[in-house]
């Protein structure tokens, strides 16, 4: 069986494992935009967060697989159209993740200095396309939109003093901006009550040990105790409510703080061509349901990040559900031998190890629907990206990217990202 996997992050490999463990005979083709593997592990999970990150051990033992091919730097639709993968192999997913920030939609919200947490995350963690963004850092206001852990992320490597980021793989020139960055006051904003933020605890409690940062709680701490002493409290709610309360007894002189607000939806922004400043409208919560009142709040700043979620890039002409978030599908089938599976199939939520029983359920599913009946599609792919002078960075050239990142980091670093494709392609003429 031939199978082509748009991908090649959590949702693909945990497809790529149930495939090499059910079917011997399967060969795998994996199609990536960016020049490395791992997807969200590599270019999503914070660069601090190292522990999270070694799930790609696993994820390269099946890389390594004889069965399974890698072709970086190819985007679908640009380099090699979908139609061309549906007829060439018996089946395609794509498990291409949720790559693009959703949108604010409101006033304002597309002025210089509002940077969606795809890209501010892309930029420190080496994602090719966002390399370049340099966000002003030249504010003593930053202000994140949501109440999710992807906020939490930002704020942390926002607040963080350099020596903080040893050990990790932060990309060198975020590093360089942090060190002389300005901001001093990160507010992290959400629409909801703190009961309703969709903080997990170890992310919110290390807050707490930043070393020149003090996290701020600005919501009236008896309406906390009111949340923590319901019946019918959920217990991740509650630990959440517990690390929150215990920030007030944080006493230690900081330069930077980081201040939640909560029971405020974002209304306007204001600027000529970069952003001045947020307009919030403050909210009720009446019977769980946000009742925005008359009230606002505004606060001045150079740098937005919203921080509410992920959808896909559009790939041809496939449908996307209604919200425009994912591929729009029936239990991981699109349609003709097209099937997906992870971010891309549904709601951008959960851990890396949350992909695994989907990913279980589509390789049965495939095994059960697929009839093989196509012949080394490989050779025709290769073709057709050496008719259109694409340079694919191949299972190789990628153990030699890596051999370069692990050996050139300097000793208090894990790795030293490449992510200028230009030098990339550079180091592969060279050395290959
Ligand atoms: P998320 O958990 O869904 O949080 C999104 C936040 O944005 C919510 O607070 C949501 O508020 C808010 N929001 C959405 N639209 C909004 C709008 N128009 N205006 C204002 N606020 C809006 O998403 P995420 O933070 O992107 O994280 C994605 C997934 O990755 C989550 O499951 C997360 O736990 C996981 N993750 C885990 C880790 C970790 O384990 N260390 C790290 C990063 C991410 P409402 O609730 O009101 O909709």
């Amino acid at each position: 069986m031939n199978i082509a996997i748009i991908g090649s992050g959590p949702s693909a490999f945990y497809t790529i494992q149930g495939l090499l463990r059910e079917c011997e005979t399967v060969k795998l083709d994996i199609f990536e935009m960016q020049p490395a593997p791992f997807g969200l592990v590599r270019y999503g999970v914070a660069p601090d967060h190292q522990k999270t990150k070694n799930i790609i051990r696993l994820f390269s033992k099946y890389l390594a697989d004889k069965n399974v091919k890698f072709y970086g730097n190819t985007k679908i639709g640009k380099d090699i159209n979908l139609s061309t993968l549906s007829k060439l192999y018996d089946a395609v997913i794509i498990s291409s993740g949720a790559s693009e920030d959703k949108e604010l939609g409101i006033a304002g919200s597309n002025l210089k200095g509002i940077i969606g947490s795809a890209k501010f995350v892309g930029w420190y963690n080496g994602n090719v396309i966002h390399t370049e963004l340099n966000p002003n850092l030249n504010t003593k206001n930053a202000v994140i939109i949501g109440n999710g852990n992807v906020a939490i992320d930002c704020a942390r490597i926002l607040a963080k003093k350099t020596e903080e980021f040893d050990h990790s793989d932060i990309m060198n020139h975020a590093l360089k901006s942090l060190l002389n960055s300005n901001v001093e006051n990160i507010y992290i904003v959400g629409r909801r009550s703190p009961k309703e933020a969709k903080f997990t605890i170890a992310e919110l409690r290390e807050l707490g040990h930043l070393s020149d940062c003090t996290p701020l709680v600005d919501f009236d701490e008896n309406n906390l105790k009111v949340i923590l002493e319901a019946d019918d409290i959920d217990t991740k709610i509650k630990k959440n409510i517990e690390v929150l309360l215990s920030f007030k007894d944080i006493k230690k002189q900081s330069r930077k703080k980081i201040i939640f607000k909560f029971l405020s939806t974002p209304h306007k922004i204001i600027g000529k061509k970069e952003v001045e400043a947020v307009i919030f409208k403050k909210n009720k919560l009446v019977n769980n349901k946000i009742v925005v009142t008359d009230e606002t709040e505004t606060i001045y700043t150079k740098l937005v990040i919203p921080a509410i979620g992920y959808k896909v890039s559009r790939i041809d002409d496939l449908e996307l559900d209604e919200y425009n978030n994912f591929y729009k599908n029936k239990e991981g089938y699109i349609k003709d031998n097209i099937y997906t599976s992870g971010w891309a199939s549904g709601a951008s939520v959960g851990v890396i190890g949350s992909n695994k029983i989907g990913a279980n359920i589509l390789v049965k599913k495939l095994l059960n629907e697929i009839k093989p009946n196509k012949n080394n599609p490989t050779k025709e792919i290769e073709n057709v990206f050496k008719e259109n002078n694409v340079n694919y960075i191949s299972k190789d050239n990628w153990n030699l990217i890596d051999k370069k990142e692990t050996n050139d980091v300097d000793a208090k670093y894990i790795r030293k990202k490449l992510a200028n494709i230009e030098e990339i392609l550079s180091l592969i003429s060279i050395k290959s």
